[in-house]
């Protein structure tokens, strides 16, 4: 900043906020009650090849695509980011990033711990990376069966791997412990608020 500036115009601008956590521990509520309170946010749109969900809507929860065009993207190297996640491709496009940053918003971004891994090693990238965990792995448990409709098999399968992402949270910037959701998200707000204000 010049000293002609006025100081009213600080802001950090273009940052990704990255939200990582195990699936069930409620990212998407949270993410839903932060992002509809700051318009300066924009949800991350990403590209899978798993099969949409009765409730979702095409170009708002996902772009939903074949193996062929993904793989095609991926040579192609549209992707900023992309993983492998129970037999399916994600990833987040650059086309989708430009077009958030083109609105001057910061994308906001729901990816696993692979793909923030890959986003933290890019200099291009300037991000906060938000572990959402939590409160305890049983907490976790009970919350994916409430859930229903996961076999004992895949229930397994999900332990085991949200095991292994709690075990890179040193990784992170900032923990989260979604035990209450008004304090969570009040968490969440924190951080965003913190990070637009640094220097
Ligand atoms: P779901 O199929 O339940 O919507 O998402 C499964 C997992 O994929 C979640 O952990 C979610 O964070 C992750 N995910 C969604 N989009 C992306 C993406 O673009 N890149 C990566 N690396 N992970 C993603």
């Amino acid at each position: 900043m010049s000293q002609n500036d006025s100081y009213e115009e600080h802001r950090r601008s273009g940052i990704f906020f990255v939200i990582t956590g195990p699936s069930g521990v409620g990212k998407t509520t949270i993410m839903d009650h932060t992002l509809g309170s700051d318009g300066r946010l924009a949800y991350s749109v990403s590209h899978t090849t798993r099969d949409k969900r009765p409730d979702e809507v095409e170009g708002e929860d996902y772009y939903f695509v074949d193996r062929e065009v993904f793989e095609r993207f991926r040579k192609e190297d549209k992707f900023l980011e992309w993983a492998e996640i129970y037999g399916d491709y994600y990833g987040t496009s650059r086309k989708e990033i430009d077009r958030i940053k083109s609105e001057g918003r910061d994308p906001f971004l729901d990816i696993d711990v692979q793909g923030a891994e890959q986003l933290r090693a890019d200099p291009s990238v300037d991000a906060v990376f938000v572990f959402l965990a939590p409160p305890s792995l049983e907490e976790l448990e009970r919350r994916i069966v409430d859930r229903g409709a996961e076999s004992p098999e895949t229930m397994e399968r999900r332990m085991e791997v949200a095991q292994k992402e709690l075990s890179r949270i040193p990784e992170f910037d900032y923990l989260i412990v979604n035990k209450k959701l008004k304090r969570a998200v009040g968490d969440l707000r924190a951080v965003i608020r913190a990070e637009r204000l640094k220097v």
